[in-house]
C-alpha cells in the first residue's frame, strides 16, 4: 500500500513546485486540499488554484475547510477529519496526497496530520517544497543570508527589541505572518530607518509585491501572505 504523501507545492507560482511533488499528484487518487472562507464568505483556496492550473481535474481534489482562527481546536477538529478519510481511503488502496502551500513542514499546521499518521504507524511521505521566504529573496534578488550571517525566522510575533537583539548579533531577519505585528513593525521602521527593509506580498501570484522603500512600508496594513526579510549586513 501506498504512504500517504505531502505534497508541497511552493509559494503560488505552479512552476515552483518539484518534479517529485508534481508526479506524486499526477499519480494521486484522491487529493486532500485546505481551502477558507473569505470576509466575504466566499470559498477560497490558493492551494486548489495551483493544482488546477498545474493540470490536476477538479474531480481529484477533495476540498476540505480550514478555520483560520487563532483557536486552534476547529482547525483540530478539521485535521482529525481529514485523517480518518485520508486512512480510510489508503486502507481501500487508493493513492492519498495531502498539501500545503510553501513547504508541507515549515509553519505548516498541516503537519498536525503528518504526526497523527505517523503516530498510528500508518506510512506518510513529506515532498519537499520552496517556502515563500526563499522565492521572497529570489524575486528580491537577495543574498537572503550571506558569509558569517546567522538567519532568524519569527511568525509574526516580532518586538522591536527582538529585532534590534538579532540584528546586532549579525543575524538576518525574516518575518512572516506580518499581520501580527504591523505596529511593531512600523515602530521598528521609525527607530531603525538604517536597516533595509525588503517586503514581500503574495510572491508568485498575479497579485505579487516588493517594496524596499522603507516609508513606503511603513503606510502599508500587512495581508496574511506578506512576509518582512530585514538585512543590515554589507550587501
Ligand atoms: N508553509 C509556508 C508558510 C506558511 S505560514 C511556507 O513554506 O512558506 C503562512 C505565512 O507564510 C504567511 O503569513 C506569510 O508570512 C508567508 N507566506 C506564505 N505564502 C506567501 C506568499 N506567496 N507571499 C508572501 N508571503 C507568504
Amino acid at each position: 500500500m501506498f504512504p500517504v504523501i505531502f505534497v508541497s507545492l511552493g509559494p503560488g507560482e505552479p512552476e515552483l513546485i518539484t518534479v517529485k511533488g508534481l508526479k506524486a499528484l499526477q499519480a494521486g487518487d484522491c487529493i486532500f486540499c485546505p481551502e477558507t472562507l473569505s470576509k466575504e464568505g466566499e470559498r477560497v483556496s490558493r492551494a486548489a488554484g495551483i493544482l488546477l492550473q498545474l493540470g490536476i481535474p477538479e474531480n481529484m481534489l477533495c476540498r476540505f475547510p480550514l478555520p483560520m482562527s487563532k483557536q486552534r481546536e476547529n482547525a483540530l477538529s478539521a485535521y482529525d477529519r481529514i485523517y480518518s478519510e485520508a486512512s480510510a481511503l489508503r486502507q481501500q488502496g487508493k493513492k492519498v496526497c495531502i498539501v500545503a502551500e510553501g513547504d508541507a513542514g515549515f509553519y505548516s499546521s498541516i503537519h498536525y496530520i503528518y504526526d497523527k499518521l505517523q503516530a498510528d504507524g500508518i506510512p506518510v511521505d513529506h515532498i519537499p517544497g520552496i517556502p515563500a521566504f526563499i522565492a521572497a529573496g529570489a524575486l528580491g534578488g537577495l543574498h537572503v543570508a550571506s558569509l558569517e550571517e546567522r538567519l532568524t525566522v519569527i511568525p509574526g510575533i516580532a518586538t522591536v527589541e527582538d529585532i534590534e537583539r538579532l540584528t546586532s548579533e549579525n543575524s538576518a531577519i525574516v518575518i512572516m505572518k506580518l499581520s501580527r505585528c504591523t505596529d511593531e513593525i512600523h515602530r521598528c521602521i521609525r527607530l531603525h530607518p538604517e536597516y533595509r527593509y525588503h517586503y514581500f506580498e503574495n510572491v508568485g501570484t498575479p497579485a505579487e509585491r516588493y517594496l524596499n522603500d522603507s516609508k513606503q512600508i511603513a503606510a502599508l496594513r500587512f495581508p496574511y501572505f506578506s512576509l518582512l526579510i530585514i538585512r543590515t549586513g554589507a550587501f
